[in-house]
């Protein structure tokens, strides 16, 4: 029978656990280098100032209230996400081949992709992932149902992709696979195939006939440019696949806790794809209506103003550019101090990766010391938040690196 003592507790979520020794640790010097968000140059969270003025635009606005949105989400939204993603002048627009339902940011579209495969794939494949990926992934296809497998991606040597480790896996892997693909800026690695990369890694796919499952976080937040950003999701639309893309608000916009993402399914070109579209946009919205009724409205209301006013989009992509451009800063700047040093090892990745993180290479004993030693708080595979560095820490942070390393 079931009662409350039956239930063990679960073990605490390591990131979770990280953010809270921090908060607790009384040193004046401590760095958190855990978070999975962007801070200024004060360590501070920063309100996009064009996120700032859609915000009061829509406080100042009578028309709106709080009425529910609909079951697949504010239009003006969802039609925005799917022009940012694939391009306005896409053929999958054009053709009506690609349908949208706004989710709880990307977790909730990673989850409703997962869900509707589990549930209309025939086969019921295993999802492959990236070694390592995103902690959550891992959980969230576990829990509907769907089985796991990994595909080499970090290669500790180079500290870089392990591109012939990834083309093994994905040509041994069963003909119609699932891959779950980060679209630019892989968490936790920074680590991302290169143009001529991924065009290899589509000739495979579809020689394999595997299927693409893209995850974007970090469109305009990794590169500065929405364009280059989405390539290789553009690529993979262009070359005719069949995919879907888990879309989220959260970096790009500065949204993290108004759960603002998008699901997209692109079907192939063919005279029914946009039948086969909506069909799968009609069994969307019932997996939908299910989980949680209907999307939140505030975050994709401001996402929305800004995407879809051309003033507004333009004052976007600068601020995106203030936050890219400091963490790129950051890396250089940690970079030259660490080579200046003269700190054993090779400290070129910092730069190469790119994106809100940075595996270093630290082993799980280096960063205990540094946690302990430090009051550096990184998670224990050497990933470090680029964000968490400012012009106040840097200098101490290689200091810290320095020591434990050498
Ligand atoms: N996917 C990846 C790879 C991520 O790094 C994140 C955020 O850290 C997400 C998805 C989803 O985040 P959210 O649900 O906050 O949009």
């Amino acid at each position: 029978v079931f009662t409350a003592a039956t239930v063990a507790a679960a073990p605490e979520d390591p990131l979770f656990g990280l953010m809270k020794a921090y908060r607790e640790d009384p040193s004046d010097k401590k760095v958190d280098l855990g978070i999975g968000a962007y801070r200024d140059n004060n360590a501070k969270p920063w309100i996009l100032p064009v996120v700032k003025k859609a915000d009061d635009a829509i406080h100042n606005d009578p028309t709106l209230n709080h009425e529910y949105l609909s079951i697949g989400g504010l239009a003006e939204f969802t039609s925005a996400a799917q022009k940012l993603i694939v391009g306005a002048e896409s053929p999958a627009i054009r053709e009506k081949r690609i349908c949208t339902l706004q989710t709880i940011s990307g977790t909730g579209a990673v989850h409703l992709g997962g869900l509707f495969l589990s549930k209309f794939h025939p086969q019921k494949p295993a999802v492959y992932l990236s070694n390592p990926t995103w902690a959550n992934h891992n959980q969230i296809f576990t829990n509907v149902g769907l089985t796991l497998e990994k595909y080499p991606y970090f290669s500790v040597k180079t500290k870089g992709l392990d591109f012939n480790g990834m083309m093994a896996a994905l040509e041994a892997a069963p003909q119609g696979s699932v891959i779950l693909l980060h679209a630019c800026a892989h968490n936790p690695t920074g680590v991302d195939p290169t143009e001529d990369q991924w065009k290899q890694i589509a000739e495979l796919m579809r020689s394999r006939s595997h299927f693409p499952f893209f995850d974007t976080a970090y469109q305009g937040f990794a590169s500065g440019d929405l364009v280059r950003d989405s390539w290789a999701i553009r690529y993979f639309v262009e070359q005719g696949f069949e995919l879907c893309v888990a879309q989220s608000f959260a970096k790009n916009f500065g949204l993290y806790g108004e759960r603002t993402g998008a699901f997209h399914f692109v079907s192939a070109p063919s005279p029914d794809a946009a039948a086969a579209c909506s069909h799968i946009a009609s069994q969307l919205a019932i997996l939908q209506r299910s989980e949680i009724s209907n999307p939140p409205a505030y975050g994709a209301r401001i996402a929305s103003r800004v995407l879809n006013d051309p003033v507004l989009f333009k004052e976007w992509e600068a601020d995106l550019r203030t936050m890219s451009g400091r963490i790129l800063e950051m890396r250089q700047g940690l970079r030259d101090r660490l080579e200046k040093r003269g700190t054993p090892g090779s400290w070129d990745h910092i730069t190469s990766q790119i994106g809100m993180f940075s595996f270093t290479g630290l082993s799980e004993e280096q960063v205990l010391t540094l946690r302990s030693k430090w009051h550096v708080y990184m998670t224990k595979n050497g990933r470090i938040s680029m964000a968490g560095l400012n012009t106040n820490n840097i200098d101490y942070f290689a200091e810290a690196v320095d020591s434990v390393v050498r």
